[in-house]
């Protein structure tokens, strides 16, 4: 079978690698969409991963083998399915830590979601692989794995109805964050980055303002727009410890500030410890579990969440290196998957 196999962040190569097999209670399945994850393109540039590798795992496809004992999956199913699962009994899990629970990092998808076919483990079968509904496609099934990661880091701030949000970073997941906000009430979201193509989809997505922090006053935009008081959560949807700064800038006393992505490693961040005095809680999310992915799949299902909306390119598999480097310009694109 073929597969996009990462060598160097410019050397992508679509070649042939052995097609997994099957064992007791583990399914394969044929990849019909993948999308680009942020943090995808940050194990290449950051060179966390060892290569060769096949990097991927928001996966939507077909069920194309079942091995031994699976009964809840035949082939010719629709699914989705996540990558990483933890135990749930371990102490990290006892204490809601789901994504740093040792069994989650060491399950995954093999070789990758960039492959034309997948081997499922059982333990992923069992727990994180689901059905994807009449009426949803591939692509927009690929999108629950992000989804679901947003909607994790937005349920942890703790946001409640009428709450003014603002989302800095209007990249897929920071606008995936500004409908969640919507959905939960926001009465006013108010969208930051530094590309005007970026700004524009913030307030596609509803966002109310969009702030460009280059050239304007953010901080006094966001004062005069929540009568002197600051926004009650700031959403950091980029990679960015000057970000992050911002944020808190941003925020009212006693307000939020989600730290969502993942920044370039020996990035610091110099804060007044008077802020955190003053009730300002720095909150961190990563990754998602089946639960929130449940949830996403239903939202997602239902329309609430939209997520075609997101998608602005498409890449074959063969075209892999094309799609990174597109989505590392961070400019006018938005969601990018790769399809069969
Ligand atoms: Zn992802
Ligand atoms: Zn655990």
């Amino acid at each position: 079978m073929k597969a996009a196999v990462y060598y160097g962040l410019d050397d992508i190569r679509y070649e042939e690698v052995p097609r997994p097999r099957v064992g007791q209670g583990e399914v394969l399945i044929r990849m019909k969409s993948c999308g680009l994850c942020g943090t995808d393109i940050s194990k290449m540039v950051e060179k966390t991963v060892t290569p060769p590798a096949v990097l991927g795992h928001e996966v939507a496809g077909d069920v194309e083998e079942v091995g031994g004992g699976v009964e809840k999956f035949r082939p010719g199913d629709r699914v989705f399915v996540a990558h990483h699962i933890p135990c749930f009994v371990c102490h990290w899990c006892r204490h809601g830590n789901y994504s740093l629970c040792p069994e989650f990092r060491q399950t995954n998808i093999d070789p990758g979601g960039f492959a034309e076919y997948i081997r499922v483990p059982h333990i992923n079968v069992a727990r994180a692989m689901f059905r994807i509904p009449d009426g949803l496609s591939y692509e927009e099934a690929s999108l629950i794995e992000s989804a679901a990661c947003c909607l994790r880091a937005i349920l942890k701030c703790r946001m409640q109805p009428a709450d003014t949000v603002v989302v800095v970073g209007c990249g897929p997941m920071g606008l995936l964050h500004l409908e969640l906000a919507l959905l939960l009430g926001a009465s006013q979201v108010i969208a930051t980055d530094l590309v005007n193509y970026r700004r524009m989809a913030g307030e596609k997505f509803g966002a109310s303002h969009s702030i460009d922090p280059q050239e304007q006053d953010a901080r006094g935009e966001v004062m005069e727009l929540t009568s002197g008081r600051g926004a009650d959560l700031a959403i950091v949807a980029v990679g960015s410890p000057q970000a992050i700064s911002q944020a808190m800038s941003l925020v009212r006393e006693g307000g939020t500030v989600s730290v969502f992505a993942e920044c370039p490693d020996g990035s610091k961040l110099t804060i007044d410890p008077n802020l955190i005095y003053h009730e300002i809680n720095l909150i961190g999310s990563y990754s998602s579990t089946p639960s929130e992915q449940r949830i996403a799949l239903e939202l997602i299902r239902t329309g609430r969440l939209k997520v075609k909306e997101l998608i602005t390119h498409r890449f074959k598999l063969n075209k892999l290196g094309e799609a990174v480097e597109l989505a590392r310009e961070q400019g006018e694109s938005l969601k990018i998957v790769i399809t069969a």
